[in-house]
């Protein structure tokens, strides 16, 4: 088979796609990764053809470079859109040629959607995040500034948008673009047991665990405990932080290894003392083998390395995606949320960690829920079945059918209680009633929609 992967230049969202490609390329497909020069060497590890799409990323300026930076998703779409339409020439000529049999695209990779629609490819979609729905989503607490953020964008999105029109691109909204729906065949790198409201998604989600070259276990014992702290590779260059972890562990019977990203200057840690190394990069999956405690940005890659090497964790998100996966990891009981990022608040966390065995056997448990899913093998076999049918129920649709039948009868059932009430009371009691009805309308749905969905879940479950 031929098939053509598609990534956005980011090692959080390249990583996790490379073991499915050295599998597919194992069994004999012939694998196109359409990447960025920065991948280059692990992408032709895995065997498959690397080819450079770095000519048609889009020139910024300062301005946009510190947007995209602090992870705008504004600017990350308006790029996206941008490096599209610079590669339509070269991708027409691409699926001519090659004429994949299958695309396996990242989810936010616009210019691999779009094409394998465009050219009636089918899609596969690899999510490197939790799988997103209207419910997955509530795990995502916005900042003000993320939401600032993407009000203040959409017009702006919504126009660059319409430039793609004329290629023959067929998209609505950013959001059709964005969210996968239940139809979608997506591979999701992590267990039905991690995924927040796993039952929501039919069976195109195909729940495959953590996707890693390692065969690696976990290898805990050691004279002292070994501390790693890693922020990604991304937003890392926080030598504030890093110096507060540096005086929080100094002191204590602990061996600590930072991995401080290509941003920092090692300079502004200062001398450290012997306990402590730190380094650029790390081979992350070995440490976290040997690691007791991890303090990460709640990447997704990261946390589920974290797991698959039982390793608990101190959750330190950054950004609404990292905080939904802190905030499930906590829920599961494998680690802290270190709201407190003083040198006291980091020691305490530590400190908890290591004594309350809790965590760890959390964390173990879902190191072995991770080695009991299907992998790079069970994502490369739905790759070369896609596309896939399924006849399920799906439990969204069922859930927003209520939406649509709420949306006619509640206005004409708060109208006909505000008209009796003015005929039979008075019309000002007739008005308020209406108006607090009208107030009440969208919590109420939103009851009826929990009550709805419990109900084709318990149906489906029997
Ligand atoms: N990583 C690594 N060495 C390091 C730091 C990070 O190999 O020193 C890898 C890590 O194993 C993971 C990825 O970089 O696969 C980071 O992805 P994640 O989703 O956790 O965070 P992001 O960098 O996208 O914010």
């Amino acid at each position: 088979m031929k098939i053509a992967f598609f990534c956005i230049p980011a090692h959080g969202h390249t990583n996790p796609m490379l073991p499915v490609a050295a599998e597919l390329v194992r069994r004999g497909d012939s694998v196109c990764f359409y990447s960025f020069n920065e991948f280059r060497d692990k992408i032709e590890r895995t065997g498959a053809e690397f080819i450079s799409c770095d000519t048609y990323l889009p020139k910024v300026d300062e301005e946009e470079m510190s947007r995209l930076m602090s992870v705008s998703k504004t600017e990350m779409t308006l790029q996206a859109i941008r490096t599209t339409m610079n590669m339509n020439d070269f991708l027409e000529e691409e699926f001519r040629s090659f004429q994949p049999d299958v695309v396996y695209t990242d989810s936010v990779c616009f210019w691999g959607k779009l094409n394998a629609w465009k050219h009636h490819v089918p899609m596969v979609c690899s999510t490197s995040t939790f799988a997103f729905n209207q419910l997955s989503s509530k795990y995502m607490k916005q900042s003000r500034a993320e939401v600032k953020d993407m009000i203040l964008g959409l017009p702006k999105i919504s126009k660059e948008l319409k430039t793609l029109r004329p290629y023959g691109y067929e998209v609505k909204s950013a959001l059709a673009l964005v969210a996968n729906d239940n139809q979608t065949d997506t591979v999701v790198y992590t267990s039905r047991r991690f995924q927040p409201y796993a039952e929501s998604f039919t069976s195109h989600y195909q729940f495959v665990g953590p996707s890693v070259f390692s065969d690696l276990l976990p290898q805990k014992e050691k004279p002292r405990p070994l501390i790693y702290i890693s922020l990604g590779t991304v937003i890392n260059d926080r030598p504030d932080f890093y110096l507060a972890c540096i005086k929080a562990l100094r002191e204590m019977d602990v061996d600590v290894i930072i991995s401080r990203g290509r941003y920092m200057d090692e300079k502004k840690l200062g001398t450290l003392p012997d306990n402590i190394k730190t380094y650029e990069r790390v081979d992350q999956l070995e440490v976290l083998s040997r690691a007791d405690v991890f303090i990460t940005h709640c990447g997704m890659n990261s946390v589920s390395e974290s797991l698959y090497m039982a390793t608990p964790m101190a959750l330190y998100p950054q950004t609404d995606e990292q905080n939904a996966v802190a905030r499930r990891t906590r829920e599961i009981g494998a680690g802290i949320l270190l709201d407190d990022d003083s040198a006291e608040g980091i020691r305490r966390t530590v400190k908890t960690l290591l004594s309350d065995q809790k965590y760890a056997k959390t964390a173990k448990e879902c190191c072995d829920d991770f080695r009991s899913c299907s992998g790079a093998k069970g994502a490369a076999d739905f790759i070369e079945n896609a596309p896939h049918s399924c006849d399920e129920v799906d439990p969204i649709a069922e859930m927003n059918k209520v939406n649509k039948i709420w949306s006619i009868l509640f206005p004409i059932f708060a109208t006909l209680i505000g008209i009796l009430l003015g005929v039979h009371v008075s019309w000002g009691l007739g008005i308020t009633v209406g108006v607090i009805l009208g107030v009440l309308s969208y919590p109420l749905n939103t009851c009826v929609q929990k009550l709805r969905y419990r109900a084709v879940i318990r149906k489906l479950k029997k």
